[in-house]
């Protein structure tokens, strides 16, 4: 820099001397500033040629400021050459390890088109890349539910874990998972997986289980109406009276649990559809109450209220009655007596989203957090004792969480040891008779 200002000292000063001995100081000194400026923007048009295509362009052979700005290009070049093989090593690796996953991967751009897909997406659906490059998505693959979750991927909104579940069209025995996650502002990506094997391993294990219970059922009751038979007897020695009253007592525990696993198998047939129509809560929980009546006044219970009546729910009433009366009876059994249990059904906003829910609150003894993610399980208990104590099968929650899916909604769980519990069936405003009115009954 410093070079530069003294060459272009120098050069006006022998201007200035020339002008001053021809008599034009100044013209001169203006003619030396032009010849410089013009000489600068030579050097500079051939620095912008060189560095558009240094290929076709050689580099200029230059001093002082230009050569700096020169080699201060050519570092900046070496780097970004650099940081660009590196990134394009990364991108080859990364589409490498895309194509080797087992599923199926498809980008998908705001207009719904395919900018992307892996190897498997051709097996799994029939969408080849680079072929397909372009093509509508929805023309390739045609489920409502697979439109429906793209749409929603679009939205703005954060959404983890989309997903749905489709038989195909094509081939009855092929069941396909999607899911859709939007991850740049222009990029959703669909990742498709053949579930087909999974839905046959769990239709196996649930027939193997309902056709064993089912197969239970019958020498089950004749087993029972012996025992019962036996006991009523007056000449039955008095050894025997216990044995019997045990035996008794296990064969109606096992005949609960044959019974619920029927149900349970019931609930998850998809064909089996029970029909929906209007369910008053308030009766419904009304015959609830009456039959755990005694129960309540045995464990001096004290049992609230709180109920709005002109919330109708569109459901099938022998499994919300199920659902509602497994919760109550949990609530009575885990309670130690003189406990306080609240039953509601009120519209609410949670989330955002008008709602209508019913819960069961209670006192009692509560549960740890780590047991709540597997309450639902069939069969997981937190305390054995105390559930066997109170006649359960351990599926009551597994039966709750069932019926609960059947009618859209959710299953909450709270609970804090030694606190209490509170279980919440959440279900869409959509679900109520008249959703408009029961929206407005929601404060
Ligand atoms: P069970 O027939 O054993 O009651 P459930 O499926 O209904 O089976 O419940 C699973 C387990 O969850 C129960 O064994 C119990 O440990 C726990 N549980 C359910 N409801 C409550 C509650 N209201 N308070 C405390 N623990 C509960």
């Amino acid at each position: 820099m410093q070079h530069d200002i003294w060459k272009f000292v120098g050069l006006m000063l022998i201007a200035a001397v020339f002008g001053y001995t021809v008599g034009h100081v100044l013209l001169s000194m203006l003619v030396a500033s032009i010849g410089i400026i013009l000489w600068q923007v030579y050097w500079l048009n051939l620095l912008y040629l060189w560095a558009e295509n240094p290929k076709t362009h050689p580099m200029p052979e230059v001093s002082g400021l230009l050569h700096s700005l020169y080699r201060s290009i050519i570092r900046t070049n070496a780097k970004n050459s650099k940081r660009k093989r590196q990134l394009s090593a990364y991108l080859t690796q990364f589409r490498k390890a895309v194509s080797a996953l087992p599923d199926a991967i498809i980008l998908v751009d705001d207009h719904g088109k395919i900018e992307w897909a892996n190897k498997n997406a051709n097996t799994v659906l029939g969408i080849r890349w680079p072929e397909d490059s372009n093509v509508r998505f929805g023309d390739l693959i045609r489920y409502p539910e697979v439109d429906q979750l793209l749409e929603k991927a679009n939205s703005k909104k954060k959404q983890a874990g989309l997903g749905v579940v489709v038989n195909s069209t094509s081939n009855n025995e092929q069941t396909i998972s999607f899911k859709c996650i939007r991850y740049t502002n222009t990029l959703r990506m669909v990742i498709a997986r053949d579930v087909s094997r999974l839905v046959k391993v769990n239709q196996m294990q649930s027939d193997f289980v309902a056709n064993v219970s089912h197969e239970l059922k019958t020498p089950l009751t004749v087993l029972k109406g012996y025992v019962e038979i036996l006991r009523d007897n007056p000449d039955l020695p008095l050894k025997f009276a216990k044995p019997l009253a045990q035996m008794n007592l296990q064969s109606v525990r096992m005949e609960l649990i044959v019974g619920d696993l029927l149900y349970l198998a019931r609930l998850e047939d998809s064909a089996n559809i029970s029909p929906h129509e209007p369910v008053v809560i308030t009766n419904l929980v009304n015959t609830i109450v009456d039959a755990v009546g005694p129960l309540v006044e045995e464990k001096r219970h004290s049992l609230e209220l709180d109920i709005d009546h002109s919330l109708i729910l569109s459901g099938s009433p022998t499994e919300l009655h199920s659902a509602f009366s497994n919760l109550i009876t949990n609530a009575i059994n885990y309670t130690p007596d003189n406990g306080l249990i609240k039953v509601r059904w009120q519209g609410e906003q949670r989330n955002g989203k008008d709602c209508a829910v019913f819960s069961v609150t209670d006192n009692g003894y509560g549960i740890a957090t780590q047991h709540l993610e597997r309450l639902t399980q069939r069969f997981y208990r937190v305390d054995n004792d105390r559930s066997r104590e109170g006649g359960g099968t351990g599926l009551g929650l597994a039966i709750v969480k069932h019926v609960l899916q059947r009618h859209s909604a959710e299953l909450e769980i709270e609970s804090q040891e030694e606190e209490g519990s509170v279980f919440s069936c959440v279900f869409p405003i959509g679900k109520m008779v008249n959703a408009q009115l029961s929206s407005s009954s929601i404060n």
